[in-house]
């Protein structure tokens, strides 16, 4: 038994499936999750000394690369200062003054430990500004975990969500209606119905969880005019998306203004902060000046914000987004030449440092395009890759990642071993 399978074996006797999040735990391909003790640049190392190119990338805040010295500086030096103080602090200002920079439309931030914190505490602030109860979600968009947005979706144009998780009471549930992605003519019956009741709609402006399937430019646009005309608060969910897809996340790409954004991952550069923020009169309704409330012992850590704050800092330099954008289109485009000659039914897109691919003849658009895609042989794939040191996400519906720590000679070895690997699931 080798030292990742020794480690599972032990894990499981103490950890639940021997994780702490469930799709490190390879449930749907299969095998052994390898144990990682290092992480350098774009490369990540496992308990058996094998070393892969990470292209999870810790599921999207290593946009800087891992491990990023200056990060690690900026992190060591707040250490020598106290890890927590439980009181505001000078960083916290400077953090929300550069996010607010960044992303024009969160005029009023506040931090807090996780993306799923992050959403959960704005469809709170939504139902409190709307006094109304009912949200909606689409199909495939993940959220985080909280009870109202676990909630599968159901056939039909309209669902009244059924819970997906066992312990979510219907009850919680009920007020969460679930649509097709991208299915403009879904949100306009929804809201010509129901407009009145709905607090708010919740997104990801270009979605992540199901392998990164992009908002139409006519949903986009729907979001915004029925959510308006109706009252209700646009969420842009930019926690996987945020200084991700481009600096500004996906609301500068669509030239969108959001009621509010929920953002993470990338914002605490590899240490746990997210945020949420938006119109100021929103936010306004926040406790300790509103009635909403919304609190965390370690919000705004100082440790954590100092990460971020250099995080923020490195991806605003010159042509940090020009680099990081030809190097994932290299490497999308070149999958997909290699997977066509190997004549495999394979599509690749790309948008700044996030990429998807999908093993289906065209490119889909919603979730259900999705779930016709080939599984088996993105298993086949995925474990010829990571048996040729290549570490891809575990799972089909989950998008990838490059850091600037991905040169071009990188990308170069990954297509090789990418040739490698379609040549034997062929
Ligand atoms: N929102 C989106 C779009 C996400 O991708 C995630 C996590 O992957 C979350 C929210 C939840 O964030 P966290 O895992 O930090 O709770």
């Amino acid at each position: 038994m080798d030292r990742n399978q020794q480690l599972f074996e032990q894990a499981k006797t103490i950890i639940p499936g021997g994780v702490n999040s469930p799709v490190r735990a390879f449930g749907s391909v299969g095998g052994i999750p390898r144990f990682i003790n290092k992480a350098q640049g774009a490369y990540v190392w496992d308990e058996n000394r094998n070393r892969y190119i990470d292209y999870v990338g810790s599921w999207g805040p290593a946009i800087v690369g891992h491990a990023h010295p200056e990060v690690v500086e900026a992190v060591c030096q707040a250490t020598e200062n106290g890890l927590s103080f439980g009181a505001p602090t000078e960083n916290e200002i400077r953090i929300a003054e550069e996010i607010r920079n960044i992303m024009p439309s969160m005029e009023q931030i506040r931090l807090v430990s996780s993306g799923t914190e992050a959403t959960m505490s704005a469809i709170r602030l939504a139902r409190g500004f709307t006094g109304r109860d009912n949200i909606i979600k689409f199909e495939g968009c993940y959220h985080g975990h909280s009870d109202s947005l676990l909630v599968k979706a159901g056939s039909g144009l309209l669902t009244f969500g059924q819970p997906s998780s066992a312990g979510v009471p219907d009850d919680f549930s009920r007020h969460t209606l679930v649509l097709p992605y991208n299915d403009v003519e879904a949100l306009q019956q929804t809201f010509a119905s129901k407009g009145d009741s709905i607090a708010c709609v919740i997104v990801e402006p270009i979605a992540g969880n199901m392998n990164m399937i992009p908002a139409t430019v006519e949903f986009v646009q729907a979001l915004r005019t029925l959510t308006e005309k109706h009252g209700s608060v646009l969420i842009y969910d930019e926690v996987m998306t945020g200084f991700r897809v481009a600096l500004g996340g996906a609301q500068s790409i669509h030239g969108i203004k959001p009621d509010l954004t929920t953002i993470g991952k990338i914002i605490g550069g590899g240490m746990p902060v997210a945020a949420f923020g938006g119109r100021a009169d929103i936010m306004a309704c926040i406790s300790p000046l509103g009635a909403v409330y919304q609190a965390g012992t370690l919000s705004g850590n100082p440790v954590c914000v100092a990460a971020g704050i250099k995080t923020l800092e490195i991806i605003q330099r010159s042509d940090f987004y020009t680099n990081l954008n030809i190097h994932t289109q290299e490497l999308s485009n070149g999958l997909t030449a290699i997977a066509r000659q190997a004549n495999i039914p394979f599509c690749s897109r790309s948008i700044g440092g996030m990429f998807g691919f999908y093993f289906t003849p065209d490119l889909p658009n919603c979730f259900t395009d999705m779930q016709n895609s080939n599984l088996i042989l993105f298993k086949a794939f995925f474990h010829a890759m990571l048996s040729h040191g290549v570490a891809l996400a575990p799972s089909a519906y989950e998008a990838c990642f490059v850091s600037a720590a991905h040169s071009s000679d990188i990308i170069a070895d990954t297509l090789g071993l990418a040739t490698e690997a379609f040549t034997e699931i062929a």
